[in-house]
């Protein structure tokens, strides 16, 4: 008797995943597998034994299969997600299967290399100082809190204070001021740099999301001496709305305040040449942090954070202490972001870059404008239907019969319907719909489908409500 060969358990990795991508742009795209079902797919105990490696693949494939909110599918627009290029992602299974300490050069002087040449082509295509230090972090708000970790260093700094060896201990309080509207990450780094929340001042933003120059001074001006980080922002969470970064940096940087740009999806409108203008001056800031797995469709995880003054990026991260002269040419991953082992995650980023190259990167930044456009412009003018920012990016925001509950219930209808899945939140007091477009699988007729589906849920909830 033969025993037949074991299926490897990469082929059978490789043919779930292609069943998955196949299926992603029919499936509802809501999960329609509770986790108490997933649950009882699961083994009652671990088992005692050994099982087939591609066997217990097949399994893993089956309990997850419907059991996700399909963030990937192109109708997915409930937060700034973004898909995934077939590129990007072939990148980082060989970055699985390659296993390295993607940390430190030592232990692959070519992943450092492809790592150093990602790093510096971000900079190039998000309009950043060619000279800035930069680090690939988990996602942005790692890069908030390298950010902040440095811009803490930098200002205690000046004042005498090594924050790296004393703590904050007899340190002046640092303070920064912010959008009242800002994403909750900032302030989760705030809180883990021992800064505290409470540091913040909430600064009012005008009717699309951004906050004034002059408010910003006027805060400066109320307590000159205190060391001072101020956060800007290139995408607002709600509207995707940018503020002006010249003036902002004029006004902090006269204070001797620290500008940080939180530019998580927005920062990427300057690879693009018909939007570039919304980024215009961002580069005078002093740290800017933004995602990969956003808006580039690379695969979780991968956030990026850049800083104008590389030495205080170093002294602030890098486990060998303060200011020790470093070589470029032997670029260590791990000296630039909190992790000290780490995957080398830079790699799936040169891979989607080299393969998109400039003209590519642009038409997909472009490409997820225009479809937001295409998205507000179905949406504007049908009755009882509002769009209450303008889109200068990727961001709609959609209100419906002027009435909280009402919007409250198309959301829920068209989740249900499972077309295409949108969430809601709160803007300027008001229950809103908040699109995002973020796939570059998202084609136009997705839209339109998504659209009509959304318009439908619309008029059925209005009837219902009329009916009552
Ligand atoms: C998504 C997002 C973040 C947080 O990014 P993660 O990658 O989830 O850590 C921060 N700021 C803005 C504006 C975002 O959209």
């Amino acid at each position: 008797m033969t025993v037949p060969p074991a299926r490897d358990p990469l082929d059978a990795a490789l043919d779930a995943a292609r069943r998955h991508l196949a299926a992603l742009p029919e499936r509802p795209v809501r999960p329609v597998k509770s986790a108490h079902e997933a649950g009882a797919q699961l083994p009652p105990e671990l088992p005692r034994g050994v099982s087939d490696p591609a066997a217990v693949i097949d399994s893993l494939a089956d309990v997850v299969e419907g059991g996700l909110l399909l963030t990937g599918s192109p109708r997915f627009f409930g937060w700034v997600v973004g898909g995934t290029l077939p590129v990007a992602l072939a990148a980082d299974w060989l970055v699985s299967a390659w296993d390295s300490v993607g940390g430190v050069s030592a232990a692959g002087p070519a992943l450092a290399r492809l790592e150093d040449q990602a790093g510096r082509w971000l900079l190039d295509l998000l309009g950043l100082p060619a000279l800035s230090s930069f680090g690939f972090t988990t996602g942005c708000q790692t890069a908030h809190l390298t950010a902040l970790a440095t811009a803490r260093h930098e200002l205690l700094c000046r004042r005498g204070v090594d924050v790296e060896r004393a703590g904050l201990r007899g340190a002046p309080a640092i303070r920064v001021l912010a959008a009242e509207d800002r994403h909750v990450t900032v302030d989760i780094a705030l809180r883990y740099l021992g800064i505290g929340s409470d540091a913040l001042t909430p600064l009012p933003s005008d009717v699309q999301g951004r906050v004034a120059p002059e408010a910003f001074a006027q805060a400066l001006s109320r307590d000159p001496d205190a060391p001072t980080i101020v956060l800007a922002q290139a995408g607002n969470i709600h509207s995707g709305a940018f503020e002006d970064f010249p003036r902002i940096c004029t006004v902090a940087h006269h204070a001797g305040a620290w500008v940080h740009v939180d530019g998580a999806f927005g920062l990427w409108a300057s690879a693009s040449e018909s939007l570039r203008h919304l980024t215009a001056g961002v580069g005078q800031a002093d740290s800017w942090a933004t995602d990969a797995h956003k808006v580039l469709n690379t695969p979780y995880d991968c956030g990026f954070v850049a800083c104008a003054l590389p030495e205080a990026h170093r002294a602030a991260m890098s486990g060998t202490g303060s200011y020790v002269a470093f070589d470029v040419a032997e670029r260590d991953a791990n000296a630039w972001v909190p992790e000290y082992s780490r995957r080398a995650r830079a790699i799936p980023v040169w891979a989607a870059l080299r393969a998109l190259g400039r003209s590519g990167v642009d038409d997909l930044v472009t490409g997820l404008h225009e479809r937001a456009r295409q998205f507000a412009e179905l949406l504007a003018g049908q009755p009882g239907v509002e769009v209450l920012n303008d889109v200068v990016f990727n961001q709609v925001l959609v209100r419906f019969d002027g009435s909280d509950d009402l919007t409250r219930s198309v959301i829920e209808k068209a989740q249900n319907d499972g077309v295409l899945w949108l969430g809601g939140s709160v803007w300027r007091d008001q229950v809103v719909a908040r699109i995002s477009v973020c796939n570059h699988a998202t084609t136009a007729a997705d839209v339109e489908r998504s659209a009509d589906a959304l318009l439908a849920a619309a008029r059925q909830a209005m009837d219902v409500q009329t009916a009552t």
